[in-house]
């Protein structure tokens, strides 16, 4: 008798998301399976966390080697994967110096701190932060509060105080915005969560220019974008402009939780006491995260995001000549969207599922794809024939245009 896995999950699990109705159990590079032993091409990868692909032997090797070695000790002693780990990320970024924490939201936590203590002691207790609207910053209340997009506040008022939101993609805007109350800026480079929004590339250049002429803070969350997701290992080398805090999670370990934020020198201002972490920076995920962003620097897999993407973009972008419902396809290195003239994402998800091809719904009417950033050019053809097929499946159940998208 098989188990019933999805009942099981209704039963014990909190109902706080939209599953699809697939349990994946096993994985190998691109592809998944799931209980059934049905095959998947996953144009997902874990939320763009597992970068190098699911299974890969180099990380599980050194998961188990460190396993076997030392787990956990705590940040009151010194353990060799962290240090290893900080000097990969200083050595190949423009920051200075790293704190290691669990998760994506922590690591915003953490530069928010940072910000707000600087403005504390070095801009007249400014503390003000500026964030954009479709932005998505994490789920703790303060990650909440940054989150420019109302839907996530309302049912957790109040709201921590502090942020102040603009227009994304609008340098003006952020002008207006500024007071003398005001401490940094905290941008996606592209918009993940919000719909795979790529902005104009003197954007951030501008935005960069501002924040030096204000002596304000540029916290870019590239949670989502570093590690090699746009084709350049940190995004904000796609767009020209440096940040003074920067913010990591997702890809940086290959899959297992870990986030981290880091800094310029000059805005180093936590001392001991102000921050901490009783798993942040633990020998395990440190050994995990330290094999992937070492084998993505010296294999320069960025380079190759960056192919695939294009290759990918190619594929998209003829899938969009040859059907109308596409309205638009977009995005940059290996994370992208496919936008549609019916909100018909569910609609595409159930049809893909079936067959055999794994994606997001990142709006009612468009689908983001962030697959691994070393999928081979063979998954992602046999990845967009499944995906033609679903949407082309999914069109004629989804009655025409209601609304347009609306952005
Ligand atoms: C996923 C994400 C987060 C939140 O990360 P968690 O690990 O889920 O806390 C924050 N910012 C961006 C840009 C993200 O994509």
């Amino acid at each position: 008798m098989t188990t019933d896995w999805k009942a099981l999950e209704q039963k014990y699990y909190m109902q706080t998301v939209r599953r699809q109705p697939v349990v994946i159990v096993r994985g190998l590079g691109s592809k998944v399976w799931d209980d059934t032993g049905k095959e998947y091409i996953d144009f997902t990868s874990g939320w763009a966390v597992d970068a190098l692909g699911h299974a890969n032997p180099m990380i599980a090797d050194a998961i188990a080697e460190q396993a076997r070695t030392l787990i956990q000790t705590s940040n009151q002693f010194y353990t060799i994967p962290q240090i290893k780990l900080a000097q990969a990320l200083v050595e190949n970024s423009a920051l200075d110096r790293v704190f290691i924490c669990n998760s994506g939201a922590e690591a915003n936590e953490g530069a928010v701190k940072l910000a707000r203590k600087y403005g504390k002691v070095k801009k007249n207790g400014a503390y003000e932060i500026i964030t954009a609207f479709g932005g998505f910053h994490g789920r703790t209340m303060n990650m909440v509060a940054a989150t420019a997009q109302p839907h996530y506040h309302e049912n957790f008022k109040p709201i921590p105080e502090g942020f102040k939101y603009v227009a994304y993609n609008d340098v003006e805007a952020i002008m207006a915005a500024t007071t003398e109350k005001t401490v940094a800026v905290m941008l996606e480079p592209v918009q993940g969560e919000g719909g795979v929004i790529v902005p104009d590339p003197s954007y951030l250049k501008r935005v960069r220019q501002w924040c030096d002429e204000k002596g304000l803070l540029l916290i870019l969350d590239e949670i989502q974008t570093g590690i090699g997701r746009l084709g350049t290992l940190f995004g904000y080398q796609s767009f020209g402009a440096e940040p003074d805090v920067m913010t990591l999670a997702k890809g940086l370990g290959g899959g297992v939780p870990i986030g981290a934020f880091l800094a310029k020198e000059q805005y180093c201002v936590l001392s001991p006491g102000d921050h901490g972490s009783t798993f942040g920076g633990n020998p395990l995920t440190c050994a995990a995260a330290n094999a992937t962003v070492r084998y993505i620097v010296e294999h320069d897999v960025p380079a190759q995001a960056k192919k695939t993407g294009e290759y990918m973009l190619k594929g998209l972008n003829e899938l969009k000549k040859k059907h109308s419902f596409i309205t638009e396809v977009r995005g940059m290195g290996l994370l992208q969207a496919v936008v549609f003239d019916r909100e018909m994402s569910a609609a595409v998800l159930k049809e893909c599922n079936q067959r055999g091809v794994l994606l997001n719904g990142v709006r009612p009417n468009a689908i983001r794809i962030m697959p691994a950033l070393n999928i081979g050019k063979a998954e992602v053809d046999e990845g967009l024939r499944r995906l033609e097929a679903g949407m082309v499946a999914a069109v004629a159940t989804v009655a025409k245009p209601q609304t347009a998208e609306k952005r």
